[in-house]
């Protein structure tokens, strides 16, 4: 495979239900919007990623159309052409409870390199990553030096945070022994107070920055419903703009680190700090 300089892969993380698919998606349109070649690997066995973007089409998963397949997989059997262009393509996953999720992850990238996904005119890949904890698995994207950019979608909620310390470590391991880097925090809020300021501390906290502040907007849901993008769904509103800055951001991005994850403690006395945790007592300490 031709080695492409120019494309940028990215992975996003974060703690289910999040809204890493979401917010991956609108990113993607808005980056496609301003001429931007992109694919999106959706790396979660819900088979969620590509949605919005494929204007629900359902999608036939690549671990699905090799057990149907069998050898006989061409690349139009698993990538669809999305909105403006974006190339979508659904790793899958096993029956739930046989085997490991994250095996499907690296079949499915072996697969796309060996059928020419990753051509020379695109300019990003994103994986839309399921889970908590980078656990081997889902770790995958990094672990083989396909995605050396990261982003965590978190909000101000305490479990969110917990989740992105959890993953920032995973990302330190891999980022001490190869290229993989931290490019931000994606805050996509949940309305919590001072949110901002709790998501910035945090940030700076782990050694990254605070890329960008999305706000909630039921036009998310409103859209989602008709299986389109907000930008697509309605491009004049003030949310498919929120969308558009942060692709600029992460098109524009140069700050890029090896992230420092927190003591328990450390992240109980910012949480303390803006309020989300009272003063626990040494004994009931999580
Ligand atoms: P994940 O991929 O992290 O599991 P999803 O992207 O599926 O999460 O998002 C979960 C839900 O949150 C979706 O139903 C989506 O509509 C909603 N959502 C995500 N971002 C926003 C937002 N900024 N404003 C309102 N709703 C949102
Ligand atoms: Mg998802």
């Amino acid at each position: 495979m031709l080695e492409n300089k120019r494309m940028r892969q990215i992975a996003i993380y974060g703690k289910g239900g999040i809204g890493k698919s979401t917010t991956t998606q609108n990113l993607t349109a808005g980056l496609a919007e301003s001429g931007k070649k992109v694919m999106v690997v959706g790396c979660d066995p819900k088979a969620d990623s590509t949605r919005l973007l494929l204007g629900g089409l359902n999608q036939r998963t690549v671990l699905d159309t090799m057990r149907e397949n069998g050898g006989a997989v061409e690349l139009d059997h698993i990538m669809r052409h999305g909105y403006l262009g974006t190339k979508c393509v659904e790793s899958g996953g096993p029956e739930p409870g046989v085997g490991c999720a994250g095996r499907g992850i690296i079949t499915s990238i072996g697969l796309l390199e060996r059928l020419g996904a990753y051509t020379e005119e695109l300019d990003y890949v994103f994986y839309d990553v399921l889970g908590d904890v980078v656990c081997g698995g889902f770790a995958m994207p990094i672990r083989e030096g396909k995605a050396k950019e990261i982003y965590i979608v978190a909000s101000g909620e305490m479990m969110a945070l917990y989740a992105a310390n959890n993953i920032a470590k995973g990302i330190a391991k891999f980022a001490q022994k190869g290229e993989v880097r931290m490019g931000g925090i994606i805050c996509n809020s949940r309305n919590v107070d001072r949110e901002v300021d709790l998501l910035r501390a945090f940030s700076a906290e782990l050694g990254t920055q605070l890329i960008y502040f999305v706000p909630r907007d039921n036009v998310v849901q409103r859209a989602e419903i008709r299986r389109k993008t907000v930008i697509e769904y309605s491009p004049e509103t003030h949310q498919a703009q929120e969308y558009r800055n942060l692709a600029k951001a992460i098109d524009e991005n140069t700050f890029f680190t090896i992230p420092k994850p927190m003591s328990g403690e450390r992240l109980e006395e910012i949480l303390v700090e803006f309020g989300l945790m009272d003063m626990m007592e040494d004994d009931y300490r999580i």
